[in-house]
């Protein structure tokens, strides 16, 4: 399709939870000329490998262009009928939470909230969870056990005006790049030491001042230490404890029986004591202390603990909500924040609104809904196997792809099968899950990013606009009218009588400030009666954005510095967590834990880019890390190729012999499908054994084991 030869349109990068602002200038035969937005907070003009080469993206190739069902191409009355059909057909066969919905961070969150509000207001299914819960979903309940409310405090400038920041679990310089070059500004200008936590060495622990390889899973051990480390030299802020917060005596006593000094926690972390004396004794003397974490503190079945170990730290000594200090959860997706602000995970109902009696109440009253939910429904992981169960007879997956993501992705694509319906809304028509098959199977072509227009937020909880500067190809739509016209169809028409992005966002904002007295965090009040001007003019801004008060206008950079949280005495919690320990131990016959992740150069399941081949140069092929102690004893060599071997399945990977990885341990990217590699897939041969808290399964830690071939 031609594209609209429009002047720059300034948008924001669809790739990681940095958020950075992209310029895009339309060539007026398709391409786009891509710079980075100057003006944009996040990015002051830079952008990274995946951003800068987001124009070698945007053809058509691979595009889903027109509905079909089964295989043929339909109208998008015929496709839309068949949907609404065989929605009500099962619901009125086996209930409303026969049918499921899986979303993304991906989409924009005025789809977000059309999505979120049709399956819980009108259809009346809880089952609405997303990729997101693969993703931050451990910080979202750490957050929610500390301070009452999914708040991330602070912002980028905190690691402008750090002197130490702490990564745990994050490959920053790879996966949130634009952020790193920020630390190592602040390094540059100020001094800021940088600590890495993470069993790998990546790109970032080469780049850190003290890298800390504990053993896998040991990160709450760490923690415990670093506790009972800053307890015994007196380095707690009482005053901050006494008057901010309940619970130190617990978390300290539990903190103390894991790791009571640097000795216990050398031992318990398999760190050097050296080091973990000089991380304490570092952390200990300084005071503007960041702690940032990401997908490997997040991605375990201890993921909920492992945040709540870190920000037990910064309660403890009041680094919190203050210049430079406080604790950063990474996030990973462009728009995972902006599906919390909605409710698109299974265990949040809507505008950071949970399921007590007055909070459905007042989602129903806003909705108007018929069939409002009152409780919890299934989270991915388990949302699939009650796919395989039978319990989930009807299924849409907006915007992502889980038979590649997802844990145990061979049986989730068999399970498909068994489906009466499976709706894939998508951009792109080669996918593993747009290829994947139910009984009746309906692709919906969706626009995708230059596309549509709508707003995302990111890891500092700042909301950027997404615009359009390509027109929509071949019969695509955005997600929310292809959603409201399936709500109209099922008898809703009044409810998502919705003409345009803005007046989503309205709605959504109005919701998040109705009968908001201050005491939820999420308040876009101030924006809930932008027209359409000024929502096509928004400025990036950082939530909460309230009708009154100095944070009106401009939104608020840091929370809790007044050391007021959300929860019902304002006061936040400390939380004893428990010692660490794998879901699943290595065994003689799966010797090696599998560690899966992200690679610099290419975004997910590689359905965007892989379609650069600047980006697809940086490693071609699917590939192991393995340490040299491990590679000898099973006779494997640099570049050559093994099998890897897991309870679920195994995959045919290239070896690339480094001491980067510990001895005992393996990783292996994420990205590669059976579309781009045979037998690529690493997440598949995860069994996902999930977080009792936020229900995020482990991809960090899989027994699995190696041979040549
Ligand atoms: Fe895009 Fe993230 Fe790179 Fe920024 S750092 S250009 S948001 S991928």
């Amino acid at each position: 399709a031609p594209d609209l030869a429009a002047p720059a349109v300034k948008t924001t990068c669809p790739y990681c939870g940095v958020g950075c602002g992209v310029i895009a200038t339309p060539d007026g035969q398709g391409g786009v000329a891509i710079a980075g937005d100057p003006d944009h907070p996040a990015n002051f003009g830079r952008l990274c490998s995946k951003g800068s080469a987001l124009g070698e993206t945007v053809d058509l190739g691979d595009r889903l262009l027109a509905p079909t069902v089964d295989g043929q191409s339909v109208s998008w009355e015929g496709a839309l009928g068949t949907v609404a059909g065989g929605l009500r057909r099962i619901a009125e066969q086996h209930g409303p939470d026969a049918i499921a919905f899986y979303l993304s961070g991906q989409i924009l969150t005025e789809d977000y909230y059309v999505a979120n509000k049709l399956a819980k207001g009108f259809i009346g299914t809880p089952h609405v969870d997303t990729n997101s819960r693969l993703c931050m979903s451990s910080a979202v309940a750490a957050h929610r056990r500390a301070f009452g409310s999914d708040t991330v405090p602070g912002c980028y400038e905190d690691l402008d005006e750090a002197d130490l920041i702490v990564l745990v679990g994050s490959n920053a310089a790879w996966c949130h790049p634009i952020l790193f070059r920020r630390m190592v500004d602040a390094r540059k200008n100020r001094g800021t030491k940088i600590v890495t936590v993470d069993p790998r060495r990546t790109q970032t622990g080469e780049e850190a001042d003290l890298h800390l390889g504990l053993q896998p899973g040991t990160d709450t051990a760490l923690f415990s230490g670093l506790l009972s480390y800053l307890a015994g030299q007196a380095k707690l802020d009482g005053r901050f404890i006494e008057e901010h917060t309940a619970g130190i005596e617990g978390a300290l006593e539990r903190a103390r029986q894991i790791a009571p000094d640097a000795a216990a926690t050398a031992r318990a972390t398999g760190l050097a004591e050296a080091d973990v004396q000089a991380f304490f004794e570092l952390f200990a003397r300084t005071k503007r202390v960041v702690t940032a974490f990401s997908q490997g503190a997040n991605q375990s079945a201890q993921g909920t603990d492992k945040g709540n170990a870190i920000i037990n730290c910064h309660l403890a000594t009041g680094r919190i909500g203050r210049p430079g200090m406080g604790p950063l959860s990474l996030t990973g997706q462009p728009n995972a924040m902006g599906g919390r602000e909605v409710g698109g995970l299974a265990n949040m109902l809507a505008a950071h609104m949970h399921f007590a009696p007055e909070e459905v109440d007042r989602v129903r009253r806003f909705w108007k809904a018929p069939n409002i939910i009152t409780g919890e429904g299934m989270k991915a992981v388990a949302l699939f196997e009650a796919i395989e169960r039978g319990k989930i007879k009807a299924l849409w997956v907006i915007g992502t792809n889980p038979v590649v993501s997802m844990p145990r992705a061979d049986r989730i694509r068999e399970s498909l099968k068994t489906l009466d319906l499976y709706v894939v809304s998508e951009a792109v028509a080669t996918s593993d899950s747009a290829r994947a098959v139910g009984k009746k199977t309906v692709l919906l072509p969706a626009l995708a990013w230059g596309e549509k227009d709508g707003t995302v937020t990111n890891t500092e909880r700042r909301i950027s606009r997404q615009r359009a500067f390509l027109k929509a190809p071949g019969q695509a739509r955005a997600d929310w009218a292809i959603l409201s016209d399936v709500a109209r169809r099922l008898g809703h028409g009044e409810a998502f009588a919705y003409n345009s992005a803005v007046e989503i966002f309205r709605e959504h904002a109005a919701l998040s400030a109705f009968e908001n007295d201050g005491t939820r965090d999420f308040d876009l009040g101030g924006l809930a009666e932008i027209d359409r001007h000024a929502y096509d003019a928004h400025l990036p801004m950082q939530w909460p954005v309230p009708k009154r008060g100095p944070d009106a206008r401009k939104g608020r950079a840091r929370l809790f510095a007044d050391g007021r949280f959300y929860t019902f005495d304002q006061r936040a919690r400390f939380v004893a967590v428990q010692p660490p320990a794998l879901a699943q131990p290595v065994t003689a016959e799966r010797p090696l834990v599998l560690n899966t992740g992200r690679i610099r150069d290419h975004w997910h399941t590689m359905t965007r880019t892989g379609k650069s081949q600047r980006l697809s140069a940086h490693r071609a092929v699917p590939f192991v890390e393995i340490h040299p102690d491990d590679a000898a004893r099973h006779r494997l060599s640099d570049g050559g190729f093994a099998r890897v071997t897991t309870d679920l399945g195994s995959a045919i990977l290239e070896v690339t012999v480094t001491d980067g990885v510990l001895p005992g341990s393996i990783f292996a990217p994420m990205h590669w499908s059976d579309m781009t590699a045979s037998d690529g897939r690493a997440a598949a041969l995860a069994r996902g054994i999930t977080d009792p808290v936020s229900g995020q399964p482990e991809l960090k830690a899989t027994p699995a084991s190696v041979e040549a071939v």
